[in-house]
C-alpha cells in the first residue's frame, strides 16, 4: 500500500492567532514579541504584511521596528495558542487517530488507505484547509507526500493557505532544486558543513555517495542522505495523540453581529450538529458541553455544562448548548460575533455507560437514531444534502 502523509502546518501561528482576535490590527503589520520594555525583547512571530519589511524571527523589536517603524506589537498569550492547538488537533482526530504533532501549530497525519491516491489526498488536504479556515479563522498549508520529510517539506512550498503535493514521481523534479536547509532537520551548522563540501540543494545531498554524507555529518548525513532519495520509512507516532483527545468542538465568526435569540439558536443547532457528527465519527461521548461567546466589544466568555449523561447526540448537545446561552447572555441586549460549541471529558462510545435514572430511554434511542440515519444519508450523499431545518447560513 502506498503511503500518503500530510504535514499541515498554521500560518505565522502566534500572529494569526492575535489578529483574529484583534480583527482591527489585521491590517496592520504586526510582530508578537517580548517585553518591549526589556532591553533584549525580540520577535516571536510575525504576520505576513509584516514580513514584507524583511522582519525575521528572533530578531530584536529595536531592529525590526528599525525596518518598519509602524510595526504594531503585541505580547504573546499562550493560554489562548494553547487552546486554538487543541482544537484544531481535535479537528485533525475526527478524520484521523493517526496524527502527530510537532509543536502547537504543525502535525503530521497518515492517510494511507487501501486505494488512497494523491490527488484524492489534496481533494483531502484542501478540504481540510477550507474547514479550518471558515471555522477557525486561520490558515494552514498542507503538504502531501509520501514521506514524513516530504510532507513536512511540501507544507513549506506555498504559504499562505495553500495545498502542495511531492509525489514518488515528481519529488526529484520539485524537491532536488531546493536549498539543502529547507529539509527537514538541516539547520544552520548542517547547512554550513555542507556548503563547505560543494552541496547546496536537496538534489546535491541525494547525488553524494552515502559514505561522502557519513563523513560530512555522521548519521545523520546517512539520514538526510535517505530522505533526499524518498526513503524515510518513519512512521506517524500517533498512539498518545490518539488517546489524547480532550475536545471536540467548532466555532464559528458570523458576518454580521447577531442580536436575536433566534439567529442563535439557528447557529448553536448547527455547531451542535457538526460536533456530535465528529464524535459519532471519533466513537466518542461526551460528558460536558461549553459554549463560548465573544461579543460585539470582542470579549469572549466561555460557560460550561455537565450533562446527565454522556451524549453524541445532536439534539442534546444543541439544547445543553443553548441552555448555557439562555442562562448567561441575551443577544438582544450584547450582540454576538462569534460562537463556539464544544465538548470534553470525552469517553469512548465502545464503553458501557451507566444511563442516568431520569433520562428518558426512548426519547434518546428515537435522536440517536435519527442521527445515525443522517450520518448514513451524509455519508451516501455528500454533507450539504442532509441538514438540519436550523441550518442556516448568517
Ligand atoms: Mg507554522
Amino acid at each position: 500500500m502506498k503511503r500518503i502523509i500530510l504535514h499541515s502546518d498554521f500560518n505565522s501561528f502566534y500572529a494569526s492567532v492575535e489578529c483574529m482576535m484583534h480583527p482591527e490590527i489585521a491590517h496592520l503589520p504586526v510582530a508578537v514579541t517580548g517585553d518591549p520594555q526589556a532591553r533584549h525583547g525580540v520577535v516571536l512571530a510575525k504576520n505576513e504584511i509584516a514580513k514584507q519589511y524583511g522582519i525575521k524571527t528572533g530578531e530584536t523589536i529595536w531592529s525590526a521596528k528599525r525596518k518598519c517603524p509602524d510595526l504594531h506589537t503585541v505580547l504573546p498569550h499562550f493560554d489562548e495558542y494553547r487552546r486554538i492547538s487543541q482544537e484544531a488537533f481535535a479537528l485533525y482526530n475526527s478524520y484521523t487517530p493517526r496524527v502527530e504533532p510537532f509543536g502547537l501549530d504543525e502535525c503530521w497525519l497518515d492517510m494511507s488507505a487501501p486505494g488512497m491516491t494523491f490527488s484524492a489526498a489534496e481533494e483531502f488536504a484542501n478540504m481540510l484547509r477550507k474547514q479550518i479556515k471558515s471555522e477557525m479563522g486561520l490558515t494552514v498549508s498542507v503538504g502531501v507526500s509520501f514521506t514524513k520529510s516530504f510532507a513536512k517539506l511540501a507544507s513549506d512550498l506555498k504559504k499562505p493557505d495553500a495545498v502542495s503535493v511531492i509525489s514518488d514521481t515528481d519529488y526529484t523534479e520539485k524537491a532536488w532544486q531546493l536549498p539543502c536547509e529547507a529539509l527537514l532537520y538541516v539547520g544552520k551548522s548542517s547547512r554550513r558543513k555542507l556548503n563547505e563540501h560543494g552541496i547546496y540543494t536537496i538534489g546535491d545531498i541525494a547525488r553524494m555517495p552515502q559514505e561522502i554524507m557519513r563523513s560530512i555529518l555522521g548519521k545523520s548525513g546517512v539520514m538526510l542522505h535517505e530522505y533526499a532519495n524518498g526513503r524515510d520509512s518513519s512512521q506517524v507516532e500517533y498512539a498518545a495523540a490518539a488517546h489524547d483527545v480532550k475536545s471536540v468542538g467548532n466555532s464559528t465568526t458570523t458576518d454580521h453581529d447577531l442580536t436575536t435569540r433566534d439567529e442563535v439558536c439557528a447557529v448553536i443547532y448547527s455547531l451542535a450538529d457538526k460536533v456530535a457528527g465528529r464524535l459519532r465519527k471519533a466513537e466518542l461521548l461526551c460528558s460536558t458541553v461549553q459554549i463560548s461567546v465573544r461579543d460585539k466589544n470582542m470579549v469572549t466568555t466561555e460557560k460550561q455544562i455537565k450533562l446527565q449523561s454522556p451524549s453524541d447526540i445532536s439534539n442534546e448537545i444543541a439544547e445543553a448548548a443553548m441552555s448555557l446561552f439562555d442562562a448567561h447572555y441575551s443577544a438582544e441586549i450584547t450582540p454576538v460575533r462569534a460562537l463556539g460549541v464544544h465538548t470534553t471529558q470525552l469517553t469512548s462510545s465502545g464503553e458501557n455507560h451507566q444511563t442516568s435514572l431520569f433520562e428518558d430511554v426512548e426519547k434518546r434511542e428515537k435522536l440517536s437514531a435519527l442521527d445515525s440515519a443522517r450520518d448514513k444519508l451524509r455519508k451516501k450523499y455528500g454533507k450539504s444534502m442532509v441538514n438540519r431545518a436550523s441550518d442556516v447560513n448568517i
